[in-house]
């Protein structure tokens, strides 16, 4: 992702030939005793640390994914800090940074767990000064890998040089990073809000955008616009800040970027540039038929009883550490839908991830032969079951079967379809996916990303595939930027693109 943020300071800066002068990076030093005092000796291990999760699997975007795989490295070793927010029973709060205080190099900062990823990146991560010589093949077109030569140039050099203004290693020497500061400059604004913004999940300060809104009035209709109609709708906690926004829209957009696809106050719509197609909307159709039933006129007594339709089933395929978020994060999915109960499954040898207080799995016994987590007691309207498997052997197993295109829907989260360290372990998958004839939602964390994911699925699959949504940039994305901890000139964002497909359907015609 390589936007167009320019910082001004620092352009005025070049201009004058004056380098930006290193901002309070040592300052605050609090001694590690009094910064974890929150946390017992023991790092957290609750359900609430939720957002790093996001930081440690869902932000590597895929090309993280590949080294991860060629590797065999765990990006988790290096950024496996607990929020600090999230504290102990009995231990009082305490603010440890204040608002205008965010900003510190990330090897001196006063968190200890920004320091391990300090040190993590300084090991692992290499300078992408175009002297040194070529570390991988390049990924996308705007990777800086891209001009460094494969033969010639200077061995390549782990990161050791933090940029005074985003406070991050991504240079092997000051001079290297002097020498390249025009192209640093294109993200180093980014990087800092990176750095304020995971300064400020540590900071101790209270976090009203993470009280969740229970379920919504009936007919009082939530405007899925954007973000900010939908918190205000929804009834969220004024949430003016614009960092307590990337905060908070970060865990929700994995629940809500479901929800606004199904929901009938989707903002996608078969009208012009509204993306959803005609086979989108058939799909579409069906599932809201069964989302917003009509009411029945059953009343509390038992005269009024009716049948309750069955869940709609949410299918996360390739799961990782969005099955970790907390449940109320989860029903909030749900309480866009007042009238209807869901059953969302996780699946994927990654499934588990961040829920190590979980383990061991149940044993796998005939009435549950795959040893599923099932937590059916959320709510009355949700259940979450989680499958550490592969699809494809449940999908062969006929566990779930029959499919209703009624009553489910699949969502693949940057499932890397297209890429190559990923795209094989798809490669037997989609094919059943499609089969199914059900929808099939799929995120990306850049436009780079989710076009090579569509190519893929076009060129692999042929024809027999139905557009439903056309790719495009995804109206719940999270507006927080991420950190890509082995490259750190690899910021994404979750689930910034949004698209969706299908096995083709044929209609039958009548031969005469
Ligand atoms: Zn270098
Ligand atoms: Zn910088």
């Amino acid at each position: 992702m390589w936007s167009s943020y320019t910082c001004q300071r620092c352009l005025a800066s070049l201009k004058t030939g004056v380098r930006p002068q290193l901002q309070c990076a040592s300052q605050v030093r609090l001694s590690p005793q009094r910064w974890i005092s929150s946390q017992n000796d023991q790092p957290t291990k609750s359900r609430l640390p939720t957002a790093q999760p996001l930081l440690t699997k869902r932000s590597v975007s895929s090309t993280a994914r590949r080294y991860q795989n060629i590797a065999g490295d765990v990006v988790q070793s290096g950024t496996s800090p607990g929020l600090e927010y999230t504290h102990a029973p009995g231990v009082s709060r305490r603010v440890l940074l204040q608002p205008d205080n965010l900003f510190h190099s990330f090897s001196n900062s006063p968190s200890p767990d920004i320091r391990r990823r300090a040190a993590y990146m300084k090991q692992h991560a290499y300078c992408p000064h175009p002297d040194h010589r070529q570390t991988r093949q390049p990924t996308t077109p705007d990777d800086p890998e891209a001009k460094k030569s494969s033969t010639a140039g200077s061995p390549p050099a782990h990161v050791r040089f933090e940029c005074p203004d985003c406070g991050i290693p991504v240079y092997c020497s000051e001079d290297h990073w002097a020498d390249d500061y025009e192209s640093h400059l294109e993200i180093c604004d980014t990087l800092r809000q990176i750095n304020e913004d995971d300064h400020d999940l540590r900071s101790g300060r209270v976090f009203p955008e993470f009280k969740y809104p229970g379920p919504q009035l009936e007919g009082a209709l939530v405007n899925m616009t954007n973000w900010d109609t939908f918190l205000y709708s929804r009834e969220f906690e004024a949430i003016n800040a614009d960092r307590s926004m990337r905060q908070v829209t970060r865990l929700l957009t994995y629940p809500i970027t479901i929800g606004s696809v199904l929901t009938e106050l989707s903002p996608y719509n078969i009208r012009r540039g509204g993306r959803l197609t005609t086979e989108g909307l058939k799909s579409l159709s069906a599932l809201r038929y069964t989302l917003h039933p009509p009411l029945s006129g059953g009343g509390g007594d038992i005269k009024g009883l009716r049948l309750n339709p069955p869940a709609v089933r949410i299918f996360i395929v390739g799961a990782r550490a969005e099955s970790s978020l907390p449940r109320e994060v989860w029903a909030q999915l749900t309480h866009l839908f007042p009238r209807a109960k869901f059953h969302i499954i996780f699946i994927g040898p990654e499934s588990m991830s961040n829920r190590d207080d979980e383990f061991p799995l149940p044993p796998r016994t005939p009435s549950n032969p795959y040893g599923a987590i099932v937590e059916d007691r959320i709510s009355g309207e949700l259940k979450i079951s989680t499958y550490v498997e592969y699809y494809h052997t449940l999908h062969k197993a006929g566990h779930f079967y029959p499919y209703d295109p009624y009553f489910d829907c699949f969502m693949l989260f940057h499932p890397g379809l297209g890429h190559p360290a990923s795209s094989h372990e798809w490669e037997e998958t989609v094919p059943l996916l499609l089969e199914t004839k059900v929808p099939i939602l799929a995120t990306g964390y850049t436009e780079w990303d989710m076009q090579r994911d569509l190519k893929w699925v076009q060129d692999k699959m042929g024809g027999e595939v139905d557009l439903l949504l056309e790719p495009g940039e995804n109206k719940f994305r999270s507006l927080r930027w991420d950190l890509n901890d082995l490259d750190p000139q690899d910021i994404s964002c979750g689930n910034w693109g949004l698209w969706g497909f299908r096995g083709k359907r044929y209609e039958t015609t009548r031969k005469d």
